[in-house]
Order: C-alpha cells, then structure tokens, then sequence
C-alpha cells in the first residue's frame, strides 16, 4: 500500500554529531527510509545547511536552510519532514520545542531514519518527554511561535497553505524567504464563482462535488476526489470574501478562562472572489434548508453521540442529526448497534430552549453574580489563586494523559489532540499567572463588572433570534456547551441527553468579555415525543448537578453500555 506524499528532507553537516555523514548520504537514507514505510514521494524539497552546529543558540538560529524549512512548514509546502536523525534538527531544547508546537498545530508527519515517526504514539512519547524537559524554554517559545505567526498576518503576509482559487507567493528580502502571500489562480476563481452560484441556487454540496469530479478539477491537495464535505468547508471560508479569520488560542470549549478566544479578522481585498451578499446567502442558504421553521441553529460539531462518542451530522436533508460512525459500524456490521441513532432538529430545539432556560433561573443568576462579586472582592489575589488553581488542575489533566498515552498499544489521535491542547491551555496559563505577579494589577476587573452588568436571561433569545450567522452560532454553542451528548432511546418517542453548560462563558459571550468563572452545570433530560402528529413535545428534568470544571468532568462519562442496548 502506498501513499503519496510532498517530502522536505532536511540534512546538516556537522563534526559535531556522532555520525558525521555527508548531506548526500543524509539524504539518501532518510529517502530510502520513507520509501520503505510506503511513502511514495511526488515531490521532494531539499534543505540542506553546510558546516553548522546543531545546538549553541546564536549559531543555531542562523542556519539558513532551518528557517526556510520552517517557513515552507508554515507555508504547508510539504506534507512530511524526513531527516536521517533527529537530533539533525537542532539540539537545542528551544528549537526541539519548536518542531515539538508545529507538530501539534498542523497535519506534518516527522520521520527520523534512527526511528522516530511523530504519527506513531510511541515516538510522540519519546518527543514529548523532550518536550517536558525543556518545559521552563516553552512558555517563551510557544509565546513567541504564535506571535510569530500573527505578526506575519498583521504584516499582510498569510499562515496557511493557499486555499482553492489561490497560490501561493513567497517574497524575499536580500535573498531570505521573509514571507508568503496569496494571488488569485483567474480560472480556478471562475469555479469558485460558479459553486457559489450553484449552491446559491440550491445545489446539494455532493451535487457540487460530482460536477468538479467529472469536469475534472484538481483539489487543492492533487490526486483526490472532491468529497461534499470538502465543497461545504470551502464555501464557508471568508477569504472567498476577502477576509482572513485568526483565532488566539482556539474555540477550544475547555479553555473557558484567560483571553485566549479572541478572534481577529485581516482584511485580504485583493483576494475576493465573490460579493458579500453572495457569500452570505450561501452561508444562510445552508440552514434554511434544515427544516426547522426559521430557525437557524446549527448543531454540526456540537452534539456527539452517547453510544461512541463522535459528533452528530446533519441527515434527513437536515430535519434531523444522526451518528454516520455508528451507521457505517452498524453497515459493517457491528451486533451492537440496533438502530443508527438519530434524532429530530425540532426536538433537539426543544431540548436547548429548556435546558438554557433551566440554567438560568432565578437562584443560578443570583449564585454566578455572588461568585463575581466575590472575584471583584479579591482583586489580583483571587485572580492569582484561581490562575494557580486552573495550572494545578490542567497539569494533573496532562499528567493523566500522557499516562493514557502510554498505556495505549495503538495510537490513539484523540488523546493525542487532547494531550497537545492541554499543554497549550497550561502554557497560556503559566503566562498569565508570570503576567500577574509581575503587575498585581487585576486584569479581569473590567471583565467582571461586564459580566455583572448583562442579563442571562436575555440568552436563549439572543441565541434563538436566528440573527447570528451559523458559523458564530456554531463557535458560540460550542463554548457554551462543552458537552451536548445525545445518550440515546429509551423508546421510539422519549430519547435522553446529557448537557453540559458553562455559565461563565455564557455571561462572558453577552458582555464580549473574558470567561471569569470557570463552572459547569450538567443537566440529564428526558425528551418525550407525541406518537400523534404534529408532533408534540415535553421535556423532563431528570438531574441537575453544579461543579467547577474538574468535578464536574469526572463521573459523567455516558454510559455507553446502557444506550447501546436501548431499542430503537
Ligand atoms: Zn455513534
């Protein structure tokens, strides 16, 4: 089985390394190695620094090829990085700390011909250990990769890899790589143009897909078939627009604290294709589709399925959300999946309105403005307490992970994930806790009278006013509810569901301010249907429990084994 992939290969001469092979035969093993794994190389980019040492700072930093590498890493040049040895990248903890970042903040495979491949969990162990070590390094440094990547944004020059429609332009200054930007590909935006327009006139997006497929245009990435999934994600994308999206941080649901979600929009005018109102109706266009009577909820990528823990997708020409791993499983073959869990986009709405309302009543107002007042009583000191409280618990987390990881024989992409964005959320943590013992000046006081200043209740109707377009909708609920999980049927008309709602990202999102209170209330509720139609709901608490994230994180796993033997 082969696979075909664009290569880098990186080689350094040096007298220092214990193995001192020319570049030439550097080369030609980390080739042959990858050739060995399967991987058949369409393209090969070669970075190749004479003479240099690996690991005092000033000299390892003015290795010309290295910094190219890293630019056409960022510049998604090449899909694997193959050197004949690890250590030939740097032996200094800080740049292995910035090979360690860009591993987990893209899709590049490293393999090393002595045996480190960063797609096999063995190896991200072995890598990651590195990583603990040079752990006082990192804070700076991953500081310093994303402030690198923003600037290079503010600066007018783009991080990823050129979308379709697009190329992709290096610039240079006195002969060293400085930069990428993107310019419009003419007869590549005239097929963006017409997929906007079809999909405008009510084309399905696999209808879409099959008319690029037989006019035979080319993916962005050569030598696949476009897939619907592929056309939605593309029409979503505001750069079609002229606009470029940039999220500190993440939408990560479980960083709910420090200033992390800040979303910065650059503008790209050179780089539109399609006009505002083209764009956007086609974003409408997508929902109003769905069914439910001018709402334009969008649950994809929030709601996940209680029987094997992935997300929910859209089905049923989007009137309900159904579970695709459990149908392909059950199309496999899998004697524990009776019925492909599915469930209506009306019921699902009924389940939201009351579990927003439920969360919000009178007493949990009055709960989540004392914990403020209390927050604004404390000034700096209570900041710093609940910043050393959030460290303890994110570094315990991390400690359980990567205990996970090791236990694993198979690799495991989830934990993987999960490990990488916790080391994140903790270095982001470790900076603002140095932040605010350097100042003790209390950044979350404005913050905080925000958030004492809204009303929660005004919640459900800001989200259920259909005013949002989906994609903030999407990234809103996502925070909001950390877990939205669809348990399963207990008959064909009552299904049960497990909600997880942060309260403090809540009144964070109406006061456009930072999360100050890190709390969970997790909701179980049982949603009965009308056998007659129209069909008729009722939604039935079953129990409400409150917690900061760490108690409530524990004990709530869903009980697979249950839903898995409900009928349907
Ligand atoms: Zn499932």
């Amino acid at each position: 089985m082969s696979m075909k992939a664009t290569v880098g290969v990186y080689a350094r001469y040096s007298d220092d390394s214990q193995n001192p092979m020319s570049v030439e035969d550097q080369i030609r093993r980390a080739l042959d190695y990858v050739g060995r794994l399967g991987i058949d190389a369409i393209k090969v980019v070669r970075f190749i620094d004479q003479d240099m040492s690996g690991y005092k700072t000033r000299e390892a930093y003015a290795r010309p090829a290295y910094n190219s590498m890293l630019k056409a890493w960022d510049a998604g040049e090449f899909d694997i990085l193959v050197t004949d040895e690890f250590s030939r990248l740097g032996r200094n903890p800080r740049q292995q700390l910035e090979i360690l970042e860009r591993l987990d903040s893209t899709r590049v495979r490293l393999i090393c011909a002595d045996g480190i491949d960063s797609a096999s969990s063995g190896s991200r162990m072995a890598l990651g250990i590195k990583g603990v070590m040079a752990q006082e390094e990192s804070r700076g440094t991953s500081h310093r990769v994303k402030r690198g990547m923003f600037g290079q944004l503010v600066r007018g020059y783009m991080m990823a890899a050129p979308a379709f429609g697009y190329r992709a332009e290096r610039h240079y200054d006195a002969g060293r790589a400085i930069g990428t930007s993107w310019e419009i590909v003419p007869e590549q935006a005239k097929i963006v143009e017409r997929m906007y327009e079809m999909r405008h006139a009510g084309a399905a997006f696999d209808k879409i897909a099959r008319w690029l497929n037989e006019a035979g245009v080319a993916t962005p990435r050569d030598g696949r078939l476009w897939r619907a999934a592929n056309v939605q994600r593309m029409l979503s994308n505001p750069v079609y627009r002229g606009e470029v999206f940039w999220t500190e941080e993440s939408l990560d649901p479980s960083s709910v604290h420090g200033k992390s979600s800040r979303q910065h929009v650059f503008e790209r005018a050179h780089l539109r294709i399609v006009a505002d109102e083209l764009w956007h109706a086609v974003q409408s266009g997508k929902v109003s589709r769905s069914g439910y009577g001018g709402g334009r909820l969008a649950y994809s990528g929030v709601l996940t399925c209680g029987h094997c823990g992935n997300l929910l997708s859209s089905s049923a020409k989007g009137k309900a959300y159904a579970c695709g791993s459990c149908n392909a499983n059950r199309l496999a073959g899998d004697p524990h999946i009776s019925a492909v869990p599915t469930i209506s986009v009306a019921g699902l709405h009924e389940v939201l309105a009351f579990a927003l309302e439920r969360v919000f009543d009178e007493e949990r107002i009055e709960a989540l403005r004392a914990r403020l007042r209390e927050r604004l009583a404390q000034g700096a000191d209570g900041e710093l307490a609940e910043l050393r409280n959030n460290r303890d618990r994110l570094t315990k987390a991390g400690q359980q992970l990567l205990r996970l990881i090791c236990q694993r024989e198979q690799p495991d992409d989830l934990l993987d994930e999960e490990y990488a964005r916790n080391a994140k959320s903790l270095a982001d943590m470790e900076r603002q806790i140095k932040a605010l013992e350097a100042t003790k000046i209390s950044v979350a006081r404005r913050d905080i009278v925000a958030q004492l200043d809204v009303d929660p209740r005004a919640l459900a109707e800001k989200l259920l006013d259909g005013k949002l377009p989906p994609e903030h909708l999407r990234a809103v609920l996502a925070k909001l509810f950390p877990k939205f999980v669809f348990l399963g049927r207990e008959s064909r008309f009552i299904a049960h569901f497990e909600i997880t709602f942060a309260p403090g990202a809540a009144v964070a999102w109406l006061s456009n301010s930072a999360p100050i209170i890190d709390e969970r209330v997790v909701i179980r509720v049982k949603l009965i249907g009308s056998a007659r139609r129209p069909v008729e709901w009722q939604v039935v608490e079953e129990s409400v429990e409150i917690g900061d994230q760490s108690s409530a994180s524990q004990g709530h796993e869903p009980k697979v084994d249950e839903c898995g033997e409900m009928p349907a």
